[in-house]
């Protein structure tokens, strides 16, 4: 088949539902991915190049993937680094709440030693914490025993795996609840490990107020102590500090700082996000969170432009589409980055939505019934577009003089 009749015939079998979005034979909507539709929408010609496998070319295009990757890189090497705050500030934390109780413990021990608290009261209170360690420690058998957390549906590793994966990972053994028995019966899990840590801590106390006899050793170890957990606790913080300097640091390297908390970035093999009603499918380059809404963000090279070129803006309309059907939470914008320089937010509304499956269920009939070709009379776009070699509808750019 010649080189143009092919370029202008039929793609895929198929036909129109009465929502206007094309199907196959088995009902399936034809699959329009959100890269094809920024090809289309900046020429139909070009998308229908990029199907038949002729790529674009270009010392551009080849910058492009290079940036693309770069780009990726950095906002890993952030994404590291935040995790790595975020793990030395929980871990600080919780040595600093040692820290605190040692403190206390120590003060305690003082002031019985001194006289100031009453030995007898003391032993009051260390006999008041092993009490309240057994009711942490039935508390912790009863929730052992029963199956609580499928009575709530409450799974643990998805609700911990939320917050900060890396954590997650870190405390795996914790994190993954050990099933002795049947359907949630004799579970032991982090909250069980929690409280039983917790009455082993306050049992240990409890018996030390109450026994101790050499008040006065008592206190110099525990000082010790506390000095050596304050060490050791300042370490993490530091670890902490460098972690958000190196964050700092990429974002300024990558523009990153107006982005918000990037929570995904694309790497090629990353999570296809899809919607099944439309046939729309699509990665977006970045998915950041600001607030409570997921904002997609696409990255664009070369040259940047007074304002985003309709293509690019299209794109970044598919993958807010895609978010809001996944999410069922509409994104009240996206971004379209040009370089590390320049950003725009493009709002997403019933209008923008309606545009867009406009785009799709048009992609989708020209599959179907062939005949794409230029929808514009622009030597200069022609001239700059990387698929002009093999374009059979080009148009010849004449400078002036
Ligand atoms: S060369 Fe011109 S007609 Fe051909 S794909 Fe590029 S912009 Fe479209």
């Amino acid at each position: 088949m010649e080189p143009t009749t092919r370029l202008r015939s039929p793609l895929k079998q198929g036909t129109e539902r009465s929502d206007g979005f094309w199907e196959d034979s088995e009902g399936k909507t034809l699959k329009v991915s959100a890269s094809e539709i920024e090809r289309y929408v900046y020429c139909p010609m070009s998308w229908r190049m990029e199907i038949e496998g002729i790529s674009a070319k270009g010392k551009e295009v080849e910058l492009g993937i290079e940036r693309h990757q770069r780009m990726h890189q950095m906002i890993v090497e952030k994404i590291e680094a935040q995790n790595a705050f975020t793990r030395n500030i929980v871990i600080w934390s919780w040595w600093f709440a040692v820290v605190l109780t040692l403190a206390a413990d120590t003060a305690a021990f003082y002031f019985v030693q001194d006289g100031l608290i009453d030995s007898e009261l003391a032993s009051m209170i260390g006999k008041f914490l092993v009490l309240l360690a057994l009711v942490w420690l039935i508390l912790a058998i009863v929730l052992l025993i029963l199956p609580w957390r499928r009575w709530l549906g409450w799974n643990e590793i998805l609700s911990s795996s939320e917050e900060d994966p890396d954590i997650e990972n870190d405390l795996q053994p914790l994190n993954t609840p050990l099933e002795l028995g049947e359907k949630g019966w004799l579970t032991f899990g982090r909250p069980e490990a929690l409280i039983l840590f917790s009455a082993i801590a306050l049992s240990l106390h409890g018996v030390a107020l109450t026994f101790a006899q050499n008040r006065s050793l008592a206190t110099f170890a525990l000082l010790v102590l506390a000095l050596i957990w304050t060490l050791l606790a300042t370490t993490r913080l530091q670890a902490a500090l460098t972690a958000n300097k190196r964050v700092k640091e990429k974002d300024i390297e990558g523009g990153l700082e107006d982005l918000g908390e990037i929570k995904y970035s694309d790497g090629g093999d990353s999570i296809l996000l899809e919607d099944k009603k439309t046939g729309l499918r699509g990665r977006p380059d970045q998915i950041t969170r600001i607030g409570e809404d997921l904002i997609p963000v696409e990255l664009k090279t070369g040259k940047i432009p007074k304002k985003p070129h309709k293509s690019h803006r299209f794109q970044i309309l598919a993958y807010l589409h895609l978010i809001e059907s996944m999410t069922k939470s509409p994104p009240p914008f996206g971004f379209l980055r040009y370089g590390t320089e320049s950003v725009f937010s493009i709002e997403w509304n019933q209008k923008e939505k309606e545009n867009l499956f406009s785009v799709i269920k048009e992609i989708q009939q020209i599959s179907v019934e062939g005949g794409a070709k230029r929808d514009h009379n622009r030597p200069g776009k022609c001239e700059s577009c990387s698929r002009r070699q093999d374009c059979p509808d080009r148009l010849e750019f004449i400078p002036t003089q």
